[in-house]
């Protein structure tokens, strides 16, 4: 039922209350005590919040509704109170209005992890909840407030006044962020502007999945209003994707790539954790600043589990994320925070003063990426017999499989939502990464 990003469907169909509640009672059987709960702007998330809330409160927690606010804040808030046995997050992140879903969060702030989410899952399916007797009932308390030791956590990350003479426009198009990003930025000394920042379920302006299609009205304010550069959210804004001074969409792993080299460049020859599909830009800038990068399976939790795991074992880790503008900050807190991200864009620019961010894209090596899939009934099969018609190459099997060469890469996973096989492959030079694709290609067309 949960994915690696929660349980997420449609609502009326798979996605309802009584499905809410028997995972409100669930989580509440797992972690007594006091459950902090939030949602995003979603119109089914009130309903879906009484549901969950219900849940934890049949089984003795008690519970603080924080309301509406991003993810990242909702996570920052449990991690920085002892008082939190754990938190769960009503959002469906960047699917359509249609959907939404449930985010568990654990005492650290972190997603739930895969074998704790499979005891929930468990307990959900055989009925298995600890319900009090009358005596015993849990008690709701709200605290909307709270959102702004979120705002607080993030300003005081950097020098008082940093944006100031910075014009800025955000977007969080409709969601959250429009609470917590704009008043970010502002109390960073930026002069910003909105669009999309009321707060509305129906995302009238555009689609919670932040594309550059439906970011074309930020890139006109931007141009329009001199920014520096224009910033969106995704549906929860635990991502933030950028435009640039030009009005131009900043491809992810850039934003990465630009993002890395202003933290690493202050903790340098530290590890920079990140799936094994994000850009080969990452592991240069790592380089630039003799820090290593350390791969993981594909999904953010993933990367902020195995941050936390190598710190535990004494490593130093400098940076991590995704490159889908998901970015996690290891003074901060162990999930992706796009409020975070926003700020830090503001950083990077007042430390290259004098530069306009499509000066510093444009420094950037520049890669080429191709993304398919391909049917198949069998994917685990198919991505074998590739594996055996690649097996003199330097192959890394994180994920899937990873055909390492020094002028390209390619990735080959088995879909886990569908009978397909989804290919990546990256170089610098695109007639190298299409000669590589046309060998996989082959060798599936020989099967
Ligand atoms: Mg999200």
């Amino acid at each position: 039922m949960f994915g690696t990003n929660g349980v997420r469907g449609v609502v009326g169909e798979m996605m309802t209350p009584t499905l809410v509640l028997k995972i409100g009672a669930a989580l509440g059987s797992m972690r007594k005590g006091t459950i902090a709960v939030g949602r995003d702007t979603r119109t089914s998330g009130e309903a879906l919040a009484h549901a969950l809330k219900a849940g934890l409160l049949m089984t003795g927690c008690s519970v603080v509704d924080m309301g509406i606010l991003p993810t990242p804040a909702l996570q920052y808030i449990i991690k920085a109170d002892d008082r939190f046995a754990g938190g769960a997050m009503i959002t469906a992140s960047h699917n359509p209005p249609e959907y939404n879903g449930v985010k568990v969060i654990e005492a650290d702030g972190t997603e739930m992890a895969d074998d704790e989410i499979i005891k929930l899952e468990n307990r959900f399916f055989a009925d298995e909840f600890d319900a009090v007797a009358w005596d015993g009932v849990g008690r709701e308390t709200a605290a909307p407030e709270r959102i702004e030791e979120y705002i607080q956590a993030i300003v005081r990350h950097f020098p008082a006044g940093i944006g100031e003479g910075m014009t800025v426009v955000v977007d969080p198009g409709s969601g959250p962020a429009a609470l917590t990003t704009p008043a970010i930025l502002e109390r960073m000394g930026c002069r910003v502007h909105t669009i999309n920042a009321r707060i509305d379920g129906t995302f009238p302006g555009r689609l919670p999945e932040p594309t550059p299609e439906g970011l074309q009205p930020l890139s006109e304010m931007v141009i329009a209003t001199g920014a520096a550069f224009g910033v969106a959210h995704d549906g929860d804004a635990d991502r933030a994707v950028f435009v640039d001074n030009k009005g131009r969409y900043i491809e992810e792993n850039y934003e990465f790539g630009l993002i890395e080299d202003y933290v690493c460049r202050r903790n340098p020859g530290g590890l920079v954790v990140t799936p094994v599909a994000t850009s080969r830009l990452i592991q240069d800038i790592a380089g630039k600043h003799g820090c290593t990068v350390d791969y993981t399976p594909v999904g953010s939790i993933y990367v902020a589990r195995r941050m936390i795991e190598l710190i535990g074992q004494g490593e130093r880790v400098s940076f991590g994320g995704e490159g889908n503008g998901g970015l996690i900050y290891p003074d901060h807190q162990f999930c992706r925070d796009g409020g975070m991200t926003a700020a830090m864009m503001v950083a990077v620019l007042a430390d290259h003063s004098g530069k306009d961010l499509s000066d510093l894209a444009d420094a950037l090596p520049v890669y080429h990426l191709i993304k398919e899939k391909y049917p198949a009934p069998d994917p685990g099969a198919l991505v074998s017999v590739i594996e055996e018609a690649f097996s003199g190459e330097t192959i890394e099997r994180i994920d899937g499989i990873k055909i390492i060469r020094d002028d390209a890469w390619a990735l080959v996973r088995e879909s886990g939502t569908e009978p397909m096989i989804r290919i990546m492959i990256e170089s610098g030079d695109p007639g190298i990464a299409d000669g590589m694709y046309r060998e996989i290609m082959r060798v599936i067309g020989q099967t």
